[in-house]
Protein backbone atom coordinates (compact mmCIF):
# COMPACT_ATOMS: atom_id res chain seq x y z
CA UNK A 1 0.00 0.00 0.00
CA UNK A 2 1.15 3.55 -1.04
CA UNK A 3 0.89 6.50 1.33
CA UNK A 4 -2.60 7.72 0.97
CA UNK A 5 -3.77 9.74 -1.58
CA UNK A 6 -5.14 13.32 -1.56
CA UNK A 7 -8.79 13.58 -2.74
CA UNK A 8 -10.67 16.93 -3.76
CA UNK A 9 -14.36 16.45 -4.55
CA UNK A 10 -16.07 19.28 -5.88
CA UNK A 11 -19.45 19.71 -4.85
CA UNK A 12 -21.17 18.63 -2.13
CA UNK A 13 -24.07 17.96 -3.59
CA UNK A 14 -26.09 14.27 -3.37
CA UNK A 15 -23.12 13.09 -5.76
CA UNK A 16 -20.08 14.60 -3.59
CA UNK A 17 -21.80 13.41 -0.25
CA UNK A 18 -21.67 9.62 -1.74
CA UNK A 19 -18.20 10.47 -2.50
CA UNK A 20 -17.15 11.13 0.78
CA UNK A 21 -19.03 9.03 2.48
CA UNK A 22 -17.65 6.11 0.34
CA UNK A 23 -14.03 7.47 0.59
CA UNK A 24 -13.90 8.23 4.40
CA UNK A 25 -15.64 3.86 4.64
CA UNK A 26 -12.59 2.89 2.53
CA UNK A 27 -10.23 4.45 4.58
CA UNK A 28 -9.48 7.63 2.23
CA UNK A 29 -9.78 10.73 4.89
CA UNK A 30 -6.97 12.64 2.86
CA UNK A 31 -10.52 14.17 1.81
CA UNK A 32 -11.79 17.33 1.14
CA UNK A 33 -15.33 18.11 -0.34
CA UNK A 34 -15.54 21.96 -1.83
CA UNK A 35 -18.84 23.32 -1.99
CA UNK A 36 -19.56 26.90 -3.67
CA UNK A 37 -22.11 27.48 -1.53
CA UNK A 38 -23.13 28.06 2.06
CA UNK A 39 -24.26 25.12 2.71
CA UNK A 40 -24.77 21.48 1.39
CA UNK A 41 -27.45 19.87 -0.83
CA UNK A 42 -26.90 20.95 -4.39
CA UNK A 43 -30.10 20.64 -6.27
CA UNK A 44 -32.18 20.65 -2.90
CA UNK A 45 -30.62 23.42 -1.76
CA UNK A 46 -30.84 25.64 -4.50
CA UNK A 47 -34.62 24.83 -5.33
CA UNK A 48 -37.07 25.77 -2.91
CA UNK A 49 -39.97 26.60 -4.86
CA UNK A 50 -43.71 25.99 -3.75
CA UNK A 51 -44.36 22.91 -4.76
CA UNK A 52 -41.53 21.46 -5.21
CA UNK A 53 -41.09 17.90 -4.77
CA UNK A 54 -39.39 14.72 -6.30
CA UNK A 55 -41.04 13.01 -8.72
CA UNK A 56 -38.95 9.67 -7.32
CA UNK A 57 -40.75 8.21 -4.87
CA UNK A 58 -39.12 8.79 -1.11
CA UNK A 59 -37.92 5.72 -0.50
CA UNK A 60 -36.25 5.03 -3.99
CA UNK A 61 -34.70 8.49 -3.52
CA UNK A 62 -32.12 7.55 -0.63
CA UNK A 63 -28.69 6.07 -0.84
CA UNK A 64 -29.28 2.30 -0.84
CA UNK A 65 -26.95 2.28 2.53
CA UNK A 66 -29.53 4.94 4.63
CA UNK A 67 -32.98 4.44 3.87
CA UNK A 68 -35.22 6.62 5.77
CA UNK A 69 -38.59 5.48 7.21
CA UNK A 70 -39.64 8.59 8.34
CA UNK A 71 -40.61 10.47 4.96
CA UNK A 72 -43.96 12.55 4.95
CA UNK A 73 -45.63 11.34 2.13
CA UNK A 74 -44.75 8.83 -1.25
CA UNK A 75 -43.37 11.67 -2.89
CA UNK A 76 -41.32 13.61 -0.79
CA UNK A 77 -41.77 17.49 -0.56
CA UNK A 78 -37.95 18.82 -1.95
CA UNK A 79 -37.23 20.69 2.00
CA UNK A 80 -37.48 17.17 3.46
CA UNK A 81 -34.80 15.61 1.17
CA UNK A 82 -32.57 18.71 1.66
CA UNK A 83 -32.69 18.06 5.60
CA UNK A 84 -32.28 14.33 4.38
CA UNK A 85 -29.07 14.55 3.19
CA UNK A 86 -28.10 17.38 6.24
CA UNK A 87 -28.91 14.26 8.19
CA UNK A 88 -26.69 11.65 6.66
CA UNK A 89 -23.38 13.60 6.34
CA UNK A 90 -23.76 13.92 10.00
CA UNK A 91 -24.64 10.10 10.70
CA UNK A 92 -21.65 9.45 8.09
CA UNK A 93 -19.17 11.85 9.94
CA UNK A 94 -18.26 13.24 6.50
CA UNK A 95 -19.33 17.06 7.57
CA UNK A 96 -15.63 17.50 8.57
CA UNK A 97 -14.78 16.48 5.08
CA UNK A 98 -16.91 19.74 3.44
CA UNK A 99 -15.56 23.09 3.12
CA UNK A 100 -18.51 25.33 2.18
CA UNK A 101 -17.97 28.98 0.63
CA UNK A 102 -14.99 26.91 -1.37
CA UNK A 103 -15.63 27.64 -5.09
CA UNK A 104 -13.34 25.63 -7.28
CA UNK A 105 -12.20 27.79 -10.60
CA UNK A 106 -9.44 25.94 -11.52
CA UNK A 107 -8.17 22.46 -12.10
CA UNK A 108 -4.60 21.91 -13.82
CA UNK A 109 -3.03 18.16 -14.10
CA UNK A 110 0.43 19.08 -13.40
CA UNK A 111 3.87 16.49 -12.71
CA UNK A 112 1.36 13.84 -12.03
CA UNK A 113 -0.86 15.69 -9.76
CA UNK A 114 -4.06 18.23 -9.88
CA UNK A 115 -3.48 21.58 -8.87
CA UNK A 116 -6.65 22.97 -7.51
CA UNK A 117 -7.76 26.48 -7.50
CA UNK A 118 -10.50 28.91 -5.46
CA UNK A 119 -11.90 31.80 -5.99
CA UNK A 120 -10.63 33.05 -2.77
CA UNK A 121 -7.06 32.24 -4.12
CA UNK A 122 -6.57 29.15 -2.01
CA UNK A 123 -4.50 26.23 -3.34
CA UNK A 124 -4.73 22.74 -2.96
CA UNK A 125 -3.03 19.81 -4.05
CA UNK A 126 -4.77 16.52 -5.40
CA UNK A 127 -3.75 13.07 -6.39
CA UNK A 128 -7.83 12.27 -7.95
CA UNK A 129 -9.88 14.46 -8.07
CA UNK A 130 -13.96 13.70 -7.93
CA UNK A 131 -16.39 16.00 -9.89
CA UNK A 132 -19.60 15.99 -8.23
CA UNK A 133 -20.41 19.71 -9.71
CA UNK A 134 -24.30 18.43 -11.06
CA UNK A 135 -26.08 19.25 -14.09
CA UNK A 136 -29.28 21.20 -13.46
CA UNK A 137 -27.80 24.18 -11.65
CA UNK A 138 -26.97 27.33 -14.27
CA UNK A 139 -30.44 29.18 -13.92
CA UNK A 140 -31.26 29.78 -18.28
CA UNK A 141 -33.50 33.52 -18.00
CA UNK A 142 -35.10 33.66 -21.52
CA UNK A 143 -34.24 35.94 -23.62
CA UNK A 144 -37.71 37.92 -23.82
CA UNK A 145 -37.51 41.83 -24.63
CA UNK A 146 -38.21 44.19 -21.64
CA UNK A 147 -37.91 41.26 -18.95
CA UNK A 148 -35.60 43.57 -17.12
CA UNK A 149 -38.40 46.46 -16.82
CA UNK A 150 -40.37 44.67 -14.81
CA UNK A 151 -41.46 46.74 -11.72
CA UNK A 152 -43.40 43.38 -9.83
CA UNK A 153 -41.22 40.63 -8.15
CA UNK A 154 -39.26 38.45 -10.71
CA UNK A 155 -36.91 35.53 -10.48
CA UNK A 156 -36.03 32.39 -11.76
CA UNK A 157 -37.78 29.00 -10.02
CA UNK A 158 -34.28 27.95 -8.87
CA UNK A 159 -33.19 31.52 -7.26
CA UNK A 160 -37.16 31.55 -5.13
CA UNK A 161 -38.27 34.51 -3.42
CA UNK A 162 -38.85 32.54 0.09
CA UNK A 163 -40.25 36.15 1.64
CA UNK A 164 -43.14 35.87 -1.52
CA UNK A 165 -46.70 35.45 -0.16
CA UNK A 166 -48.49 34.43 -3.05
CA UNK A 167 -51.94 34.78 -1.76
CA UNK A 168 -53.94 37.58 -3.05
CA UNK A 169 -51.08 38.38 -6.22
CA UNK A 170 -51.41 37.82 -9.87
CA UNK A 171 -48.93 35.87 -10.70
CA UNK A 172 -47.57 34.66 -14.26
CA UNK A 173 -45.21 31.26 -14.78
CA UNK A 174 -43.24 31.34 -17.33
CA UNK A 175 -42.50 27.42 -18.52
CA UNK A 176 -44.38 24.23 -17.91
CA UNK A 177 -41.46 21.80 -17.17
CA UNK A 178 -41.51 19.54 -14.24
CA UNK A 179 -40.96 22.99 -12.32
CA UNK A 180 -43.48 24.87 -13.96
CA UNK A 181 -45.96 22.41 -13.24
CA UNK A 182 -45.21 21.75 -9.80
CA UNK A 183 -45.10 25.57 -8.84
CA UNK A 184 -48.42 26.32 -10.78
CA UNK A 185 -50.25 23.09 -8.99
CA UNK A 186 -48.64 24.82 -5.55
CA UNK A 187 -50.05 28.49 -6.09
CA UNK A 188 -53.08 27.55 -7.75
CA UNK A 189 -55.27 28.00 -4.87
CA UNK A 190 -53.76 30.94 -3.39
CA UNK A 191 -53.34 33.18 -6.21
CA UNK A 192 -55.67 35.94 -7.06
CA UNK A 193 -54.91 35.00 -10.95
CA UNK A 194 -52.26 32.67 -11.83
CA UNK A 195 -51.65 32.99 -15.39
CA UNK A 196 -49.18 29.57 -16.79
CA UNK A 197 -47.48 30.58 -20.19
CA UNK A 198 -46.79 27.27 -22.27
CA UNK A 199 -44.87 27.65 -24.94
CA UNK A 200 -45.06 23.85 -25.87
CA UNK A 201 -47.79 21.33 -24.69
CA UNK A 202 -46.17 18.38 -22.14
CA UNK A 203 -47.78 15.51 -21.90
CA UNK A 204 -48.37 14.22 -17.93
CA UNK A 205 -48.41 10.78 -16.77
CA UNK A 206 -50.96 10.25 -13.94
CA UNK A 207 -49.10 9.05 -10.77
CA UNK A 208 -50.91 8.59 -6.87
CA UNK A 209 -49.17 11.05 -4.17
CA UNK A 210 -50.71 10.29 -0.31
CA UNK A 211 -49.19 10.87 3.02
CA UNK A 212 -47.41 8.80 5.11
CA UNK A 213 -49.41 8.42 8.47
CA UNK A 214 -47.78 7.94 11.93
CA UNK A 215 -48.17 4.27 12.05
CA UNK A 216 -46.73 3.65 8.56
CA UNK A 217 -43.48 5.33 9.60
CA UNK A 218 -43.50 3.62 12.70
CA UNK A 219 -44.17 0.33 10.41
CA UNK A 220 -40.98 1.33 8.58
CA UNK A 221 -38.82 1.85 11.30
CA UNK A 222 -39.99 -1.44 12.91
CA UNK A 223 -39.66 -3.50 10.04
CA UNK A 224 -36.84 -2.33 7.30
CA UNK A 225 -38.05 -4.80 5.03
CA UNK A 226 -41.31 -2.59 4.25
CA UNK A 227 -38.92 0.27 2.88
CA UNK A 228 -36.83 -2.54 0.75
CA UNK A 229 -40.17 -3.59 -0.47
CA UNK A 230 -40.79 -0.37 -1.76
CA UNK A 231 -37.22 0.72 -2.93
CA UNK A 232 -36.79 -2.76 -4.38
CA UNK A 233 -40.16 -3.62 -5.51
CA UNK A 234 -42.05 -4.75 -8.67
CA UNK A 235 -43.85 -1.46 -8.48
CA UNK A 236 -40.85 0.92 -8.90
CA UNK A 237 -38.32 -1.10 -10.77
CA UNK A 238 -40.57 -2.38 -13.82
CA UNK A 239 -41.65 1.23 -14.17
CA UNK A 240 -38.01 1.94 -14.65
CA UNK A 241 -37.36 -0.62 -16.87
CA UNK A 242 -40.60 0.23 -18.73
CA UNK A 243 -39.30 3.89 -18.71
CA UNK A 244 -35.83 3.21 -19.97
CA UNK A 245 -37.18 0.30 -22.44
CA UNK A 246 -39.25 2.99 -23.81
CA UNK A 247 -36.66 5.73 -24.34
CA UNK A 248 -34.96 3.73 -26.06
CA UNK A 249 -37.11 1.94 -28.58
CA UNK A 250 -40.32 5.11 -29.28
CA UNK A 251 -41.94 2.20 -31.11
CA UNK A 252 -41.63 -0.36 -28.02
CA UNK A 253 -44.71 -1.91 -26.26
CA UNK A 254 -43.27 0.18 -23.40
CA UNK A 255 -43.82 3.06 -25.12
CA UNK A 256 -47.13 2.66 -26.03
CA UNK A 257 -48.22 2.04 -22.59
CA UNK A 258 -46.95 4.88 -21.64
CA UNK A 259 -48.59 6.45 -24.39
CA UNK A 260 -51.72 5.60 -23.57
CA UNK A 261 -51.63 6.46 -20.11
CA UNK A 262 -50.70 10.17 -20.95
CA UNK A 263 -53.56 10.09 -23.11
CA UNK A 264 -55.99 8.42 -20.98
CA UNK A 265 -55.08 11.33 -18.00
CA UNK A 266 -55.50 13.94 -20.79
CA UNK A 267 -58.63 13.43 -22.23
CA UNK A 268 -60.24 11.65 -19.28
CA UNK A 269 -58.76 14.59 -16.74
CA UNK A 270 -59.42 17.59 -18.85
CA UNK A 271 -63.44 17.99 -19.09
CA UNK A 272 -63.58 21.23 -21.39
CA UNK A 273 -62.33 20.33 -25.06
CA UNK A 274 -60.80 23.55 -25.54
CA UNK A 275 -58.82 23.52 -22.94
CA UNK A 276 -57.96 19.80 -23.70
CA UNK A 277 -56.69 20.79 -26.92
CA UNK A 278 -54.93 23.64 -25.54
CA UNK A 279 -52.46 21.02 -23.93
CA UNK A 280 -52.34 18.22 -26.24
CA UNK A 281 -49.17 17.70 -27.23
CA UNK A 282 -47.90 16.55 -31.06
CA UNK A 283 -44.71 14.52 -30.05
CA UNK A 284 -43.95 11.45 -28.65
CA UNK A 285 -44.36 11.20 -24.45
CA UNK A 286 -41.36 11.02 -22.88
CA UNK A 287 -39.58 13.30 -25.86
CA UNK A 288 -39.08 15.98 -23.42
CA UNK A 289 -38.56 15.12 -19.68
CA UNK A 290 -42.02 12.98 -18.67
CA UNK A 291 -43.84 15.05 -16.28
CA UNK A 292 -45.03 12.88 -13.17
CA UNK A 293 -48.57 14.89 -11.50
CA UNK A 294 -51.04 14.01 -9.05
CA UNK A 295 -52.87 17.03 -9.47
CA UNK A 296 -52.04 19.74 -12.35
CA UNK A 297 -55.03 19.12 -14.42
CA UNK A 298 -57.15 19.27 -11.55
CA UNK A 299 -55.86 22.38 -10.09
CA UNK A 300 -56.16 24.36 -12.95
CA UNK A 301 -59.47 23.29 -13.49
CA UNK A 302 -60.58 23.82 -10.14
CA UNK A 303 -58.63 27.40 -9.83
CA UNK A 304 -59.59 28.80 -13.38
CA UNK A 305 -55.65 29.05 -14.15
CA UNK A 306 -55.63 30.79 -17.43
CA UNK A 307 -53.30 28.79 -20.22
CA UNK A 308 -51.94 30.88 -22.29
CA UNK A 309 -49.95 29.51 -25.45
CA UNK A 310 -49.19 32.29 -27.88
CA UNK A 311 -46.08 33.79 -27.92
CA UNK A 312 -44.54 36.25 -25.63
CA UNK A 313 -43.98 39.76 -26.96
CA UNK A 314 -42.65 41.13 -24.39
CA UNK A 315 -42.59 42.27 -20.85
CA UNK A 316 -43.53 45.89 -19.30
CA UNK A 317 -43.34 47.80 -16.36
CA UNK A 318 -46.75 45.90 -14.90
CA UNK A 319 -46.92 43.21 -17.19
CA UNK A 320 -46.53 40.72 -20.13
CA UNK A 321 -47.64 41.53 -23.30
CA UNK A 322 -48.33 38.92 -26.14
CA UNK A 323 -48.28 38.90 -29.66
CA UNK A 324 -51.87 37.94 -29.97
CA UNK A 325 -52.29 41.79 -28.19
CA UNK A 326 -53.60 40.33 -24.86
CA UNK A 327 -51.95 42.23 -21.68
CA UNK A 328 -51.69 40.45 -18.14
CA UNK A 329 -51.37 42.45 -15.50
CA UNK A 330 -48.92 41.14 -12.70
CA UNK A 331 -47.48 41.41 -9.45
CA UNK A 332 -45.18 38.43 -9.93
CA UNK A 333 -42.85 36.21 -12.99
CA UNK A 334 -42.25 33.42 -12.11
CA UNK A 335 -39.61 31.97 -14.85
CA UNK A 336 -39.83 28.02 -14.70
CA UNK A 337 -37.56 28.24 -18.21
CA UNK A 338 -34.80 25.32 -17.27
CA UNK A 339 -31.45 25.28 -16.76
CA UNK A 340 -28.86 25.51 -19.40
CA UNK A 341 -27.79 22.04 -18.97
CA UNK A 342 -24.01 21.39 -20.73
CA UNK A 343 -22.13 23.23 -18.44
CA UNK A 344 -21.53 20.23 -15.82
CA UNK A 345 -18.41 21.60 -14.03
CA UNK A 346 -18.13 24.65 -16.51
CA UNK A 347 -17.00 27.65 -15.23
CA UNK A 348 -14.66 25.81 -13.56
CA UNK A 349 -11.86 25.60 -15.55
CA UNK A 350 -10.09 22.32 -16.30
CA UNK A 351 -6.22 21.48 -17.95
CA UNK A 352 -5.73 17.62 -18.30
CA UNK A 353 -2.30 16.17 -19.22
CA UNK A 354 -0.30 18.06 -22.42
CA UNK A 355 -2.62 21.13 -21.33
CA UNK A 356 -5.81 19.48 -22.79
CA UNK A 357 -8.33 21.99 -22.28
CA UNK A 358 -11.71 20.34 -21.35
CA UNK A 359 -13.30 23.45 -23.25
CA UNK A 360 -11.67 22.71 -26.27
CA UNK A 361 -12.53 19.12 -25.83
CA UNK A 362 -16.08 19.40 -24.75
CA UNK A 363 -16.12 22.39 -27.98
CA UNK A 364 -18.45 20.33 -29.79
CA UNK A 365 -20.57 18.34 -27.04
CA UNK A 366 -19.71 17.44 -23.42
CA UNK A 367 -19.02 13.82 -23.29
CA UNK A 368 -17.32 11.21 -20.91
CA UNK A 369 -16.30 7.32 -21.40
CA UNK A 370 -19.28 6.27 -19.85
CA UNK A 371 -20.19 9.14 -18.52
CA UNK A 372 -17.51 9.42 -15.98
CA UNK A 373 -14.17 9.69 -17.19
CA UNK A 374 -12.28 11.84 -19.99
CA UNK A 375 -9.26 11.09 -22.16
CA UNK A 376 -6.17 13.40 -21.18
CA UNK A 377 -7.52 13.93 -17.70
CA UNK A 378 -5.99 11.20 -15.40
CA UNK A 379 -7.68 10.29 -12.31
CA UNK A 380 -10.60 12.95 -12.90
CA UNK A 381 -13.96 11.38 -12.34
CA UNK A 382 -17.45 12.56 -12.59
CA UNK A 383 -20.61 11.63 -10.83
CA UNK A 384 -23.89 12.18 -12.71
CA UNK A 385 -21.67 13.91 -15.61
CA UNK A 386 -22.16 13.91 -19.64
CA UNK A 387 -23.94 11.08 -21.29
CA UNK A 388 -25.49 9.36 -17.79
CA UNK A 389 -28.92 7.87 -18.26
CA UNK A 390 -31.47 10.48 -16.88
CA UNK A 391 -35.31 9.87 -17.21
CA UNK A 392 -37.80 9.23 -14.14
CA UNK A 393 -35.61 7.37 -11.78
CA UNK A 394 -33.65 8.05 -8.81
CA UNK A 395 -29.95 9.72 -9.85
CA UNK A 396 -28.74 8.80 -6.50
CA UNK A 397 -29.04 5.31 -7.57
CA UNK A 398 -27.10 6.51 -10.59
CA UNK A 399 -24.18 8.05 -8.88
CA UNK A 400 -24.18 4.55 -6.88
CA UNK A 401 -23.36 2.68 -9.67
CA UNK A 402 -20.80 5.19 -10.73
CA UNK A 403 -18.74 4.80 -7.63
CA UNK A 404 -18.45 1.19 -8.18
CA UNK A 405 -17.10 1.42 -11.57
CA UNK A 406 -14.75 4.81 -10.36
CA UNK A 407 -13.85 2.44 -6.85
CA UNK A 408 -12.54 -0.39 -9.48
CA UNK A 409 -10.98 1.61 -11.83
CA UNK A 410 -9.05 3.51 -8.92
CA UNK A 411 -7.67 0.63 -7.25
CA UNK A 412 -4.31 0.29 -9.13
CA UNK A 413 -3.63 3.91 -8.25
CA UNK A 414 -4.51 3.55 -4.46
CA UNK A 415 -2.64 0.19 -4.25
CA UNK A 416 0.22 1.62 -5.90
CA UNK A 417 0.72 -0.17 -9.05
CA UNK A 418 -0.18 3.09 -11.26
CA UNK A 419 0.09 6.88 -10.43
CA UNK A 420 -2.87 7.48 -13.05
CA UNK A 421 -5.69 6.35 -14.64
CA UNK A 422 -7.42 7.63 -17.57
CA UNK A 423 -9.19 6.41 -20.97
CA UNK A 424 -7.83 6.27 -24.15
CA UNK A 425 -8.65 8.58 -26.75
CA UNK A 426 -9.32 5.65 -29.12
CA UNK A 427 -11.83 4.14 -26.85
CA UNK A 428 -13.78 7.13 -26.18
CA UNK A 429 -14.09 7.74 -29.37
CA UNK A 430 -15.48 4.30 -30.10
CA UNK A 431 -17.84 4.85 -27.57
CA UNK A 432 -18.80 8.47 -28.20
CA UNK A 433 -19.91 6.88 -31.95
CA UNK A 434 -21.80 4.12 -30.91
CA UNK A 435 -23.45 6.80 -27.95
CA UNK A 436 -24.71 9.39 -30.55
CA UNK A 437 -25.39 6.98 -33.22
CA UNK A 438 -27.78 5.37 -30.84
CA UNK A 439 -29.21 8.58 -28.67
CA UNK A 440 -30.34 9.79 -32.15
CA UNK A 441 -32.72 6.65 -32.25
CA UNK A 442 -34.21 7.55 -28.90
CA UNK A 443 -37.86 8.92 -28.41
CA UNK A 444 -35.45 12.20 -26.99
CA UNK A 445 -34.89 12.91 -30.57
CA UNK A 446 -37.75 11.65 -32.17
CA UNK A 447 -38.68 16.03 -32.90
CA UNK A 448 -39.56 17.96 -29.90
CA UNK A 449 -37.35 20.51 -28.51
CA UNK A 450 -35.81 20.07 -25.00
CA UNK A 451 -32.61 20.28 -22.44
CA UNK A 452 -31.52 16.42 -23.56
CA UNK A 453 -30.32 17.91 -26.37
CA UNK A 454 -27.33 19.34 -27.38
CA UNK A 455 -26.47 22.32 -29.79
CA UNK A 456 -26.48 19.58 -32.41
CA UNK A 457 -30.17 17.90 -31.65
CA UNK A 458 -28.18 14.81 -30.19
CA UNK A 459 -29.57 13.31 -27.51
CA UNK A 460 -26.94 13.98 -24.87
CA UNK A 461 -27.62 11.22 -22.94
CA UNK A 462 -27.14 7.36 -22.27
CA UNK A 463 -28.98 6.14 -25.07
CA UNK A 464 -29.28 2.04 -23.87
CA UNK A 465 -31.41 0.71 -20.97
CA UNK A 466 -30.88 1.14 -17.52
CA UNK A 467 -29.69 -2.41 -16.85
CA UNK A 468 -26.78 -1.80 -19.66
CA UNK A 469 -25.76 0.98 -17.64
CA UNK A 470 -25.44 -1.02 -14.39
CA UNK A 471 -23.80 -3.78 -16.77
CA UNK A 472 -21.14 -1.75 -17.75
CA UNK A 473 -20.40 0.47 -14.45
CA UNK A 474 -20.35 -3.43 -12.83
CA UNK A 475 -16.95 -4.08 -14.68
CA UNK A 476 -14.92 -1.39 -16.39
CA UNK A 477 -13.35 -3.15 -19.64
CA UNK A 478 -9.63 -2.26 -18.62
CA UNK A 479 -8.66 -2.42 -22.04
CA UNK A 480 -10.59 0.83 -22.87
CA UNK A 481 -7.98 2.60 -20.17
CA UNK A 482 -4.15 3.49 -20.00
CA UNK A 483 -2.19 3.14 -16.71
CA UNK A 484 0.77 5.38 -15.99
P1 LIG B 1 -37.33 22.48 -18.53
O1 LIG B 1 -37.84 21.10 -18.46
O2 LIG B 1 -36.14 22.76 -19.34
O3 LIG B 1 -38.54 23.40 -18.98
C1 LIG B 1 -38.36 24.74 -19.31
C2 LIG B 1 -39.69 25.32 -19.71
O4 LIG B 1 -39.52 26.70 -19.99
C3 LIG B 1 -40.27 24.68 -20.96
O5 LIG B 1 -41.65 24.60 -20.82
C4 LIG B 1 -39.87 25.68 -22.05
O6 LIG B 1 -40.73 25.67 -23.16
C5 LIG B 1 -40.05 26.97 -21.28
N1 LIG B 1 -39.31 28.08 -21.84
C6 LIG B 1 -37.98 28.23 -21.92
N2 LIG B 1 -37.67 29.41 -22.49
C7 LIG B 1 -38.84 30.01 -22.77
C8 LIG B 1 -39.19 31.24 -23.38
N3 LIG B 1 -38.26 32.08 -23.82
N4 LIG B 1 -40.51 31.53 -23.53
C9 LIG B 1 -41.45 30.67 -23.10
N5 LIG B 1 -41.18 29.50 -22.52
C10 LIG B 1 -39.89 29.17 -22.36
O7 LIG B 1 -36.99 23.04 -17.05
P2 LIG B 1 -37.56 22.60 -15.62
O8 LIG B 1 -39.04 22.50 -15.64
O9 LIG B 1 -36.92 23.48 -14.62
O10 LIG B 1 -37.04 21.14 -15.46
C11 LIG B 1 -35.69 20.84 -15.69
C12 LIG B 1 -35.41 19.46 -15.19
O11 LIG B 1 -35.27 19.49 -13.78
C13 LIG B 1 -36.49 18.45 -15.42
O12 LIG B 1 -36.55 17.98 -16.71
C14 LIG B 1 -36.08 17.40 -14.43
O13 LIG B 1 -35.02 16.64 -14.92
C15 LIG B 1 -35.63 18.25 -13.27
N6 LIG B 1 -36.74 18.39 -12.32
C16 LIG B 1 -37.08 17.29 -11.64
C17 LIG B 1 -38.12 17.37 -10.77
C18 LIG B 1 -38.48 16.14 -10.03
O14 LIG B 1 -39.53 16.08 -9.45
N7 LIG B 1 -37.63 15.10 -9.99
C19 LIG B 1 -38.82 18.55 -10.56
C20 LIG B 1 -38.43 19.67 -11.28
C21 LIG B 1 -37.39 19.57 -12.16
P3 LIG B 1 -40.48 24.66 -24.39
O15 LIG B 1 -40.89 23.30 -23.89
O16 LIG B 1 -41.34 25.18 -25.46
O17 LIG B 1 -39.01 24.75 -24.70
Amino acid sequence: MSEKKRFVVIGAGMSGILAAIKLSEAGQDNLVVYEKAQTIGGTWRENHYPGLTCDVPAHCYTYSFAPHPDWSAFYAPGPEIQSYFQRVIDDYDVRRFIQTDSEVTHCAWKDGKWEIGLADGRRDEADIVIAASGVLHHPRYPDIEGLRNFEGAMFHSARWDDALDPSGKRIGVIGNGSTGVQIVSALAPTARELVHFQRSPQWILPVTQFEYTDADRAAFRADPAKVDEIRYGEEYWNGVRRFTSAIVDPDSPQMKEIEELCLRNLEEGVRDPELRETLRPNYHAACKRLIYSWNYYDRIQEHDVVIDTSAIDRVEKRGIHMKSGKFYELDVIALATGFHADKFIKPTKVIGAGGQDLDDFWARRPTAHYAVTLPSFPNFFMLNGPTGPVGNFSLIDIAELQWGYIAQLMRPVLQGDASWVAPTREAHAAYEERRVEAARNTVFGTGCTSWYLDAEGVPGTWPWSYDAFADAMSKPNLDEYKFG
